[in-house]
């Protein structure tokens, strides 16, 4: 195992007499992880491999992966196509600016992109995370009732327990709570939040979910610029799947009033819900639609923020006349190959098997946890299963007894879930959610 001096101040003493210490205490001294202190964090475990639906600890250990690295690995791990796809492209050229210089992975990507997702969506920004995609979104979407001679429509609308990232709009459109706006107040702008729908997926559409998101439309859509939501499944602002029949009665309200309709299916893109994209199971198309995570198969970052002709024609006609967005890494090739790579797996279509199969299997092997007194609520969609407990987990210790029963899972707050890759064995899932139970007995 490599070795690292620590060169932070309290061990500079010890640096000089030759002091060396393991990976994970050299990352636990200086390194920041997600949502974890810098200084107490939670543990950390070493990978060296990862191969198939795999993960290869440092202690040799073997961990089925139940999480596809936060929603993207989706074709598992090492896969020879993307790894074929990567190293052509490195052959030809990694990297070249995206201003005034376009290619062929970049122009094949937006093309199968364009094919793929719901009618409408004409135009294609190629952002760098799923975070900037979403900022790209909003700015657009300002941007567009700007040129529109109507700049007081600059508000974003969001249902509560939403989840669109980290950067300072992203943020401003998460759930208030979860995203700790009171931390930020002052910096944030100040968005307006629609109670989070609350009739489930597959129940019996009730109309007072919507009654509230009416009554911010009627009051507040002249100042509204956009409406910005998850489509069916709102994944880390709370793991909630709720009635599509929401989605269709949003899309209603913003053709009513004039604001446009932003979906975020970073997440729930790609086939995870058991639809191509998430916006189909309401059968309707956004105005503007952000992707990311699965689009790479989860081997480097990349994000995309599609937009309607109109749309586009919106931001640029008049002053300035442009869109002012431009990251040093925009359409990088590497990445764009990558992702047409994962795009034409995709496209072979395994996913319309695999995630009908996984949805079933996740139905009646989580559906045991339900009994259980720790266990508030079990729900499944697609290939995402989440087991809700009634207080929040010590993710540390629950960590450490699904890492000796030989899995990969990641629980925050009161929430156990998983959504591993689509290519999982039968019996694989079988050992995640044997994993989940015995945790939560
Ligand atoms: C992960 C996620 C984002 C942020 O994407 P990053 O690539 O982490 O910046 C935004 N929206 C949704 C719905 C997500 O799940």
């Amino acid at each position: 195992m490599p070795q690292y001096r620590v060169v932070n101040s309290d061990q500079l003493q010890t640096f000089t007499d030759g002091y060396f210490v393991n990976n994970i205490e050299f990352d636990k001294q200086h390194i920041w992880h997600p949502y974890t202190s810098a200084v107490n964090p939670l543990p950390c475990y070493e990978v060296v491999g990862a191969e198939g639906v795999e993960l290869t600890l440092a202690s040799s250990e073997v961990l089925i992966d139940g999480m596809s690295s936060w929603w993207a690995a989706i074709h598992g791990y090492n896969h020879p196509v993307l790894n074929d796809a990567a190293h052509k492209q490195i052959e030809a050229f990694s990297h070249v600016m995206f201003g005034g210089i376009t290619h062929q992975p970049a122009v094949d990507l937006c093309k199968t992109l364009l094919n793929m997702v719901p009618a409408g969506l004409e135009r294609v920004f190629l952002a760098d995370s799923g975070s900037v995609s979403v900022e790209v979104a909003i700015k657009m979407a300002i941007q567009y009732w700007a040129c529109q001679g109507r700049p007081e429509k600059s508000r974003i609308v969001s249902p509560r327990n939403g989840y669109h990232g980290d950067t300072f709009a992203a943020m401003s459109v998460c759930d208030p709570v979860n995203g700790m706006h009171s931390l930020f107040e002052g910096v944030l702008n100040k968005q307006i939040f629609a109670p989070a729908p609350q009739t489930r997926f597959g129940q019996t559409f009730s109309e007072d979910d919507i009654l509230p998101l009416e009554d911010i439309f009627e009051k507040h859509h002249h100042t509204m610029a956009a409406l910005i939501l998850e489509p069916v499944v709102q994944g880390a602002g709370g793991m909630r799947i709720y009635h599509p029949e929401y989605l269709k009665r949003c899309r209603q309200l913003c053709d009513t009033y004039d604001v446009l309709l932003i979906c975020d299916e970073i997440a729930t893109g790609f086939g995870r819900t058991g639809k191509l994209f998430a916006c189909e199971h309401a059968g309707i198309s956004p105005d503007i639609l952000c992707l990311g995570k699965a689009i790479t198969g989860g081997y480097m970052t990349l994000a995309a923020t599609l937009c309607t002709e109109d749309v586009a024609l919106g931001v640029c006609q008049g002053e300035p006349g442009v869109f002012m967005h431009g990251p040093t890494y925009m359409g990088n090739p590497l990445a764009c190959a990558v992702a047409n790579a994962s795009l034409s797996l995709i496209n072979e279509n395994h996913w319309q098997q695999q995630i009908p199969a996984i949805e079933k299997q996740l139905q009646t092997e989580l559906e045991k946890c339900a009994d259980l007194p720790r266990v508030a609520d079990v729900r499944v969609l697609g290939a995402i299963g989440v087991v809700e407990t009634v207080n929040p987990v010590n993710v540390a210790e629950i960590q450490r007894h699904f890492v000796k029963q030989g899995v990969w899972i990641r629980p925050f707050g009161k929430l156990v879930y998983i959504m591993p890759p689509y290519v999982i064995s039968a019996e694989q899932l079988s050992k995640l959610t044997h994993a989940i139970y015995t945790a939560l007995k």
